[in-house]
């Protein structure tokens, strides 16, 4: 079948916008209509002229139906403006959602960008294609019928050629369709990937600028800007094929009216007056066709998009939402039983059969080699992932059945990455408003030792960090991290190496801090320095995605294991320094 890349489009715009889809598609009927009339008119201007009769009547109409036909195409036009306008607002917005719904878990599968594109550029793509586009092909389909019709009542040889040729416009339009489908999907699939290396260029140009990559990085994006050209500019001559073929069957067919009718009229036996009439008719029937093939050229781009952006929207959401229950006051008990996980397209496990128990209010520290799972064990006991396999139960309550909003606001993290959003320093501390409780929020800044270097801006807490927080060093956008993981009073955090652009003494105040909240939050602590989870109350080694060792710190201690040899290393180390 190849109709469903014609249905995703028109699906989308019957969803989101019948009544106004109507109103295009009448308006483009009355325009297409007056423009048959126009044509009895002229036909009946001429016949009068030649005949030596009086113009009044037939020239009178004739202008009319011109005027009313330039005012008809002004409305369709404005109407068709409208209707693309909403429904690109509209399909926005369904993007939207889908991706506040799935962002959290595409950022864990570092799939960032995964929709910017379709929601940028490919909703701007569908506006020609269902403005223009799909109310014309409505047209084209009803107005050449009914005017084959009014043909066949004349001279029915004209309207059976002009009805051959009308068929074949959309049989040989099927012909290119697969074509150009794999086109604009080629197209799209270039595009994104175009899309991704500028904004990857962006956002690591000052990487580039240091290590004096940009030249290489610009004949990369140069390379994927000459795929996507060639992939455009080959679309382009798909489509100008099939224009070519239609006009070709346009000729064919206004040239063998006029032929066959002059020649019927010649002999006499079609009246001068119905062989104008013919001649007109047979030119209005085609036009239809030959609009919906210069919007076409317009909009197949769109056609395309519509499938990718319908793909996208009809996607069942990452994680499933339909848990109800909330997690009871105070810090969480966090368990994970036999948990399985394997990132999409990889084929080594991330984490295999992790089972730990930690009790409500303590701190379990996370340590392994770079690569061993920390991170992904983070992830899943957030519920950014689920498991393949095996449970994560948070307050002894399975993870998918809890409701995910909830849990989100009972939950918080700081990230190696912190990441600011445009505004001032209180609203990113505070992200969801508030401050619902004062006094926690000046803890907070005070804890996460923002308060530090707030005081030496111009407007304080008020002072704007710029976009992504650009403004402040990375040691700052993590302790903005750390206020507002602390101010939200959320009673599970994980710390994913969330010190680690802090400097020794930030780092031990922040330690400090978070000492106090001991009981009162459960804390999972992804660490790669010791002195950062020398707080801790368990702690659980991984390698590979396998628990090494799980227990307690000094019980580990004592085991001699993979612990023991890391607090021997880094008495070592410090013993190398003051013995300096
Ligand atoms: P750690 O935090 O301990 O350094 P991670 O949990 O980030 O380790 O990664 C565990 C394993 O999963 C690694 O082998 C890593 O390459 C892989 N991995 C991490 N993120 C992804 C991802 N988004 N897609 C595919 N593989 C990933
Ligand atoms: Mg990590």
């Amino acid at each position: 079948m190849k109709t469903p890349r014609l249905g995703a489009g028109l699906r989308l715009a019957l969803r989101h916008v019948p009544g106004w889809m109507l109103l295009v598609s009448v308006a483009g009927l009355v325009a297409s209509g007056l423009s048959v009339v126009t044509a009895f008119a002229l036909a009946g201007l001429v016949g009068d002229l030649l005949a030596g009769a009086p113009i009044g009547g037939s020239l009178g109409l004739a202008l009319g139906s011109v005027f009313a036909r330039g005012a008809a195409i002004l409305v369709r036009d404005r109407l068709a403006t409208a209707t693309a306008a909403r429904l690109a607002g509209r399909v926005r917005a369904e993007l939207l959602d889908v991706v506040l719904r799935d962002g959290v878990s595409w950022r864990a599968l570092g799939r960032r960008d995964a929709v910017s594109g379709l929601y940028v550029d490919a909703v701007e793509h569908l506006r020609g294609y269902v403005g223009w586009f799909l109310p014309q092909a409505l047209v084209a389909a009803v107005v050449p019928v009914a005017v084959v019709v009014v043909l066949l009542g004349i001279d029915p040889v004209v309207a059976l050629l002009v009805g051959g040729c009308l068929l074949a416009i959309p049989a040989s339009r099927r012909l290119w369709n697969a074509a150009m489908s794999r086109r604009g999907d080629d197209h799209w699939e270039r595009f994104e990937a175009y899309a991704a290396r500028i904004e990857e260029a962006i956002r690591g140009l000052g990487t580039l600028l240091a290590l004096g990559a940009v030249r290489r990085h610009r004949s990369r994006m140069a390379g994927a800007g000459e795929e996507l050209r060639r992939a455009s500019t080959a679309g382009m001559r798909t489509s100008l094929g099939f224009s070519a073929v239609m006009i070709g069957v346009v000729a064919v067919g206004s040239t063998g009216a006029t032929v066959l009718t002059a020649s019927a009229a010649a002999q006499g036996r079609v009246p001068v007056g119905a062989m104008l009439l013919v001649l007109f008719l047979s030119a209005e029937a085609f036009r239809p066709q030959i609009e919906l093939g210069s919007y076409w050229h317009e909009s197949f781009y769109g056609l395309a998009a519509a499938e990718r952006i319908a793909a996208v929207l009809s996607r069942p959401p990452a994680l499933a939402d339909d848990g109800r229950e909330i997690l009871p006051p105070g810090p969480p008990a966090v368990e994970l039983r036999g948990v399985d996980f394997t990132y999409p397209g990889s084929d080594r496990p991330a984490l295999s059969d992790v089972s730990v128990s930690v009790p409500p209010g303590a701190v379990l520290a996370v340590v392994g080699a770079s690569g061993s799972g920390k991170s992904t064990l983070g992830r899943i006991a957030l519920r950014d992932l689920d498991p393949d396999d095996g449970a994560v139960l948070l307050g002894g309550i399975d993870a998918r059945a809890l409701d995910l909003a909830a849990l989100r606001a009972a939950t918080s993290r700081v990230d190696q990455d912190a990441a600011l959003l445009s505004g001032t320093i209180r609203e990113n501390v505070l992200p969801g408003g508030g401050p619902d409780d004062a006094e926690r929020f000046e803890w907070a800044v005070r804890a996460a030792r923002v308060d530090e270097f707030a005081d030496r801006l111009p407007s304080g807490l008020d002072s704007d960090v710029g976009e992504s927080g650009a403004r402040l060093s990375g040691g700052q956008r993590q302790r903005i991290a750390f206020a507002r993981a602390l101010a939200t009073g959320a009673s599970l955090v994980v710390l994913d190496e969330a010190t680690s652009a802090l400097d020794a003494e930030n780092e031990s105040l922040i330690s400090e801090a978070l000492a106090r909240l001991r009981g009162q939050v459960t804390m999972v602590v992804i660490a790669h320095r010791l002195s950062t989870v020398r707080h801790a109350d368990l702690v659980l080694v991984l390698d590979g995605g396998r628990v090494v060792e799980f227990g307690g710190p000094d019980e580990l201690l004592a085991a001699g294991g993979w612990w023991a040899a890391m607090v021997e290393a880094s008495r070592a180390d410090l013993a190398g320094v003051e013995g300096r």
